[in-house]
């Protein structure tokens, strides 16, 4: 197969407009004539069904929350990017394009990302229009913030809830269109299954959470918004719920997988305490604004930290980067968290935490300014961790929190299987090999208000119009697979939890396949993960029925996808020698333990094709062309 990822030609700062122009419309009394499903009500998905009903199109929408505006983007602090250059600081299009594929570590789409920063300032305006609570400055103006990997103020943000505020907007959008009857909302409904005919995507196939009912869903086109997948590792900053299923299963019946070993890995989030936990807290990045990042000098100094002394300190981050300090990148600083932790000088239980410490900024600010910015932060890390962090310093460490890869897509959004578009975390992003803070909120508002409305016409113009009912045969068939599954989940009645077999899939993934990877330890995970898998459908005890909310039924399901996926990660993980981003690969490193590239062998996107069950997948390479920025070795210092 070839990929066409159907770049416009022509000058960079163009090529949007101009494929705009290009696109082929359809007619405004025709749209009603065609329908949409959307999968996902997070940034991406809320903003895209509120645009395509507004536009004309009859949407569905569906998502497995009580509410629409329960999906996980609702748990982004930080903020959100934006080349508004509102602090004339030197921001701009150009910038925020650069930083972006920088930071990156070039593996992203140079057309893609150069969008992306275009529209960064419309997206700003829409919500703004909608009444998001950004915080303003004394005079009026939104206010900004510095996010890492970059040296301007382009962050906007509404305390320490933007994920929140902006949903809210998209939310209410949503419900607009809901109320006037464009969107047939369906929350509390799983995906199960993708629905292919003649190689288009036309349907899918759910499960009511409450009802258990398995049902069929036709459509012109299918929108997938349904996020990331770093659940994968069980630990992670991720919701709960959060899960690979909907983009496995469709690349299972066609669509192709994008990096799938491209994981982000925060660096500040409280670190794991015992064998109880589920869920690990993300302390926003926006805190390395103000809080300064140590460990002690010595090896295993237990002193609490205010009786070390300033020259016993380690500042690491300010002394490795000094232009970058405490907002170098996340992929950056967390293996450098890793590296300090490892030579021992890690402080807190099990010597897996390093400090963020505000004491200077509140001597140089005052208690209040920063409770202003950060107290909502401060308040969640009190309690959780019983610590007041305006009197001793937070502790952290790095922890799993996004995924760059998804199901591959081209410059319309729209994967290899025609009709199906991905939006938001759930494609394979225009973050390359790792994403800078307070971009994903960018990506997703970008897809799914600016980008997708445009070029889904042109499929339905184009090629899409064909109807298909849910009486076709593949419907049927899709069905019919969802409910054996359902059964054999509910029949094996074997003795260990759904958890249990995440949990043990998650430490392997860590293990292998997290911070640092390298080919012996992926070949170990690639021999453990089937071993994992055959015993889970040997042993897995699914407890209650279908007839039901059932979230052990629910769980096996996305556990059950995550054993298959993770040995496409780590396959995807050992295919690729060399180091870039998030992807750190042990055996290929710089002098100074930095990411190594290969730009000779590597400058591509690897798009996996599932073969069928137990045959190796086929990778097939998207050349990255770079005609804008120069390959460099990225440098923070
Ligand atoms: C703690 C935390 C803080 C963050 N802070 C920031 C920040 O400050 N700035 C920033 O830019 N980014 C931040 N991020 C990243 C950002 O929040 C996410 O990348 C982004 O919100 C993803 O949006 P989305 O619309 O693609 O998906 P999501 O918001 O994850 O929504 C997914 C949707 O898909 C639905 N869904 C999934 N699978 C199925 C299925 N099988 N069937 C039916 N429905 C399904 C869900 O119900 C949900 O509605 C943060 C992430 C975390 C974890």
């Amino acid at each position: 197969m070839k990929l066409n990822s159907k770049i416009p030609s022509g000058p960079i700062e163009k090529k949007w407009e101009e494929h705009k122009f290009e696109l082929k419309l359809v007619n405004p009394a025709n749209k009603r004539k065609y329908s949409v499903i959307v999968v996902g009500t997070g940034l991406a998905g809320a903003s895209a069904s509120a645009s395509l009903a507004e536009l004309g199109y009859k949407v569905k929408t569906f998502c497995f929350q009580d509410s629409p505006r329960r999906a996980h983007s609702i748990a982004a602090q930080g903020g959100i990017n934006a080349a508004k250059n509102y602090k004339n600081d030197g921001d701009s299009v150009y910038r925020l394009f650069y930083d972006t594929i920088k930071g990156g570590d070039f593996r992203a789409r140079e057309a893609n990302v150069y969008r992306l920063a275009e529209v960064s300032v419309n997206i700003i305006d829409q919500c703004v229009a909608q009444g998001v609570p950004f915080a303003r400055e004394y005079g009026g103006y939104l206010s900004n913030r510095s996010f890492g990997g970059a040296l301007v103020s382009r962050t906007f943000y509404a305390r320490g809830q933007t994920g929140q505020q902006l949903l809210l907007g998209a939310y209410s959008a949503l419900s607009r269109q809901i109320g006037l009857g464009a969107v047939e909302m369906y929350p509390r409904t799983e995906m199960l299954d993708l629905v292919v005919v003649d190689g288009h995507a036309k349907g899918i196939v759910t499960r009511n959470l409450v009802t258990g009912k398995i049902e069929a869903h036709a459509a012109d086109a299918v929108v997938l918004a349904t996020g990331g997948y770093g659940n994968v590792f069980f630990l992670s900053t991720n919701a709960m719920g959060c899960n690979v299923t909907a983009t496995y299963r469709a690349y299972k019946k066609g669509a192709l997988f994008g990096n799938p070993c491209f994981t982000q890995i925060h660096p500040t989030c409280i670190p794991v305490s015992g064998d109880y936990q589920s869920k690990l807290t993300l302390m926003s990045e926006s805190l390395r604004n103000d809080g300064r990042i140590w460990v002690p000098k010595k090896k295993g100094d237990t002193r609490p930290p205010h009786e070390i002394p300033e020259d016993e300190r380690d500042y690491y981050l300010e002394r490795k980067y000094p232009s970058y300090g405490n907002l170098a990148p996340r992929d950056i600083s967390s293996r450098s968290a890793k590296e300090v932790c490892d030579e021992g000088r890690g402080v807190g239980p099990g010597g897996l935490g390093v400090y963020l410490d505000f004491s200077d900024a509140i001597k140089r600010l005052g208690e209040d300014v920063i409770r202003d910015r950060y107290g909502n932060l401060f308040d969640m890390y009190q309690r959780i961790t019983n610590e007041n962090p305006y009197k001793v310093p937070m502790r952290i460490y790095p922890a799993v929190h996004y995924t760059m890869g998804g199901l591959w897509v081209d410059y319309n959004l729209m994967s290899n299987l025609p009709g199906l578009h991905v939006i938001g975390e759930a494609n394979f992003s225009d973050h390359g090999a790792n994403r800078l803070g307070a971009s994903a909120l960018m990506q997703g508002l970008a897809d799914g208000y600016f980008i997708l409305p445009y070029t889904i016409g042109d499929y339905f113009a184009n090629s899409g119009g064909k109807k298909v009912s849910t009486d076709h045969p593949e419907f049927k068939k899709a069905l019919e697979d969802a409910e054996t599954r359902t059964k054999k989940f509910l029949s094996i009645n074997g003795k260990r939890t759904v958890d249990s077999f995440h949990k043990e899939l998650g430490k392997i993934m860590w293990d292998y396949c997290g911070m640092a990877r390298n080919k012996a330890g992926l070949q170990i995970a690639l021999k453990r993960i089937p071993e994992i898998r055959a015993e889970f459908w040997e042993n897995v005890k699914v407890l209650g029925s279908n007839e039901e909310v059932n979230v052990s039924l629910e769980k096996a399901g996305r556990v059950a996808d995550f054993l298959e996926f993770a040995e496409l990660m780590c396959i995807d993980a050992l295919n690729r020698e060399e180091s870039c981003g998030g992807h750190f690969r042990t055996e290929y490193q710089t002098e100074d333990g930095e990411a190594k590239r290969n730009d000779e062998k590597f400058c591509y996107v690897s798009a996996w094709q599932y073969n069928g069950e137990g045959k190796k997948p086929t990778e097939i390479k998207e050349e990255l062309v770079f005609e804008n920025v120069k390959l460099t070795q990225r440098s923070y210092k």
